[in-house]
């Protein structure tokens, strides 16, 4: 059975922190906010995979009080999602993700980004869809004071 999933998240953007978006670390003047590496496009991805399988969101994975996990890189959270899809006998088809951010340039990243969520997702990067969008200077996103994500995800459930 085909089935889908969707996922959004949202962090704040502050100073001090390294951005990084989809695996790809973004030279810009802050970063975003978090317990993991705040990475909030592939938090997006991950709750869309989580979504799929009916299974809950990557807090009760990942739960923002251990400490074990402080600083974990994002991508490595896609591979422990990928695991829960293979576990259930799922495969995974695709995702497709949008970020919502006023600043930097995410363009030039994204053939970067698609290879490194692909490679943790075990997917090709033509299966992972990256785009963005400001959020034309209006709300949260278009103040800079965060930026959000959202996806789908696309699971062949037996
Ligand atoms: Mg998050």
């Amino acid at each position: 059975m085909i089935r889908t999933g969707i996922g959004y998240d949202v962090h704040r953007l502050v100073e001090g922190r390294l951005l990084v978006l989809g695996g790809v670390e973004i030279p810009h003047a802050r970063g975003l906010e978090g317990h993991s590496d705040a990475d909030v496009l592939c938090h997006a991805i991950a709750d869309a995979v989580l979504g799929a399988v009916g299974e809950p969101d990557i807090g009760h994975f990942f739960p923002p009080g251990d400490e074990t996990i402080r600083g974990i890189s994002s991508l490595e959270i896609l591979r422990v999602v990928a695991g829960v899809v293979r576990g259930k006998g799922g495969v995974l088809h695709n995702v497709d993700a949008t970020l919502v951010a006023e600043r930097p340039k995410i363009l030039p990243h994204v053939p970067l980004m698609k290879e490194r969520i692909g490679e943790a997702l075990g997917l090709p990067a033509d299966r992972v869809g990256v785009k963005a969008t400001t959020n034309e200077r209006m709300g949260f996103p278009g103040r800079e004071e965060g930026m959000c994500a959202m996806a789908v995800a696309c699971v062949d459930v037996p």
